[in-house]
């Protein structure tokens, strides 16, 4: 049985144990560090089909070569509406003329993220913006499992490992689609749940989170909560949610060891958004596109809805971190999160030199980076910034 021989460490709370198990009696719910993990809740026959399509023990085949692309939508409002250039969205539109889409919305008490599966456009929609946090993927699995496709669907690169198994143990069946991301990785609930009490007391009952909106400039983005009591705009370098999550902390432990960065995927596409000086005057967001099969080229290239500039493959890791590292103070920083400190504290108490340092340096790069002719000057400050 998968739970005694992968440890919470090690797991990546994919699910896909829980789609798989014959007996229905395992569940995915989140455990006390506030990380998606699956539960006994019956009896086990240890029939072992939970192991058979667990990806860490059995990680699928992983391509490593792809053709790699900046891309937007031609339109400007799917644009405005995705994270980085709603390529997502335009794809996913025309996939739902043909079968079902499977993406991330909120809970409507913003508790937890999870996937749904639709055939209908105004759904796919809904799934436009990243959430940062992990999704529960169980329940859009089990309807792909009773319905007929074909299925696209998008999620994290660890997501897509355990479908890749559960479609070789045929639990899953159909044409499939399969997306994933770019992942820096998923915080702890604790820290999600921590937040939302925060924004409660900025805005009373929250109506609508968008972690990602475009005002100004899509590289400076900002965060915008909705209540019944006013509304929280901040950009993310002002935000206490996305300070912890852009610098590692509080992650799932597996995420410091992925073995999805960079090019390493099992998807048929990548999606990420395209930093750098290339598109560095750009407002309204670009896409960092990696095909690695085929199936996923076409899907793109036949889309007339995309602009697509093929790009040397080079510019992932110039893009993209490979490794991620973990603080040396994350753990005590975990500690106090678990002993019910709020986010607000842990910020005001141990992280506000880092924060103004962080800030100061990222006002200067990104003008800078926007600024081509200040290659030298942007030396110069890189070097006397070092570390
Ligand atoms: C947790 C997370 C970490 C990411 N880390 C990076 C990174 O380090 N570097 C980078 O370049 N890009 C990263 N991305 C991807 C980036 O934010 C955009 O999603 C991507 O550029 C696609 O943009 P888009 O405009 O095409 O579509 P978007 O509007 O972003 O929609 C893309 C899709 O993301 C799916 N999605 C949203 N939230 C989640 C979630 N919690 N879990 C699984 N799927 C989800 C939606 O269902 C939708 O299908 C991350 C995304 C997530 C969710
Ligand atoms: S061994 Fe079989 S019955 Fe037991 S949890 Fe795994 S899949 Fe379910
Ligand atoms: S299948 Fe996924 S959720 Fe289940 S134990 Fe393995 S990694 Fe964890
Ligand atoms: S960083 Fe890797 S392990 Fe963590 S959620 Fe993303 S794909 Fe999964």
């Amino acid at each position: 049985m998968v739970l005694e021989k992968v440890t919470q460490d090690a797991c990546f709370g994919c699910g896909a144990c829980v789609v798989a198990c014959s007996q229905g009696v395992l569940s995915l719910k989140i455990n006390e560090d506030g990380f998606l993990f699956p539960e006994l809740l019956g009896e086990c026959t240890a029939c072992g089909l939970c192991e058979s399509v667990c990806p860490v023990l059995h990680p699928p085949r992983v391509e490593t070569k792809a053709e790699v692309f900046a891309g937007f939508s031609f339109s400007k409002n799917l644009r405005v509406w995705s994270s980085s250039g709603g390529v997502f969205l335009s794809i996913g539109l025309n996939f739902v003329l043909k079968g079902k889409v499977s993406g991330v919305v909120f809970d409507n008490d913003f508790y937890q993220a999870r996937h749904v599966l639709t055939s209908d456009p105004r759904e796919v929609l809904q799934f436009s913006g990243s959430k940062y946090v992990q999704s529960n993927s169980t329940s859009a699995l089990r309807a792909m499992k009773n319905s007929k496709g074909p299925f696209l669907f998008s999620g994290t690169p660890c997501q897509i490992a355990g479908i890749q198994n559960l479609i070789a143990q045929g639990i899953l069946q159909g044409d499939f689609l399969l997306v994933d991301l770019f992942c820096h990785g998923v915080p702890s609930y604790l820290l999600w749940w921590s937040y939302l009490d925060f924004l409660r007391q900025k805005v009373g009952r929250i109506l609508q989170i968008e972690q990602r909106v475009k005002l100004r400039d899509w590289h400076l983005f900002h965060c915008r909560v909705f209540g019944d009591r006013g509304v929280y705009l901040k950009s993310f370098l002002d935000d206490p949610f996305m300070f912890f999550y852009l610098r590692n902390y509080f992650l799932r432990n597996c995420c410091y060891q992925c073995p999805f960065r960079g090019l390493r995927s099992c998807a048929d596409l990548r999606l990420g958004h395209f930093w750098g000086v290339f598109f560095a005057q750009d407002r309204l967001g670009t896409s960092l596109v990696a095909a690695f099969t085929d199936k996923g080229l076409r899907w793109l290239i036949e889309d007339e809805d995309i602009f697509l500039q093929s790009m040397p493959a080079e510019i992932v890791p110039a893009s993209q971190a490979l490794h991620l590292s973990r603080p040396v103070n994350a753990e005590s920083a975990f500690l106090s999160l678990r002993h019910g400190t709020s986010i607000e504290d842990i910020f005001r108490k141990n992280f506000i030199w880092e924060w103004r340092k962080k800030k100061i340096r990222s006002v200067l790069f990104s003008f800078v980076e926007r600024n081509p002719r200040l290659k030298i000057i942007r030396k110069i400050v890189k070097y006397l910034w070092r570390g």
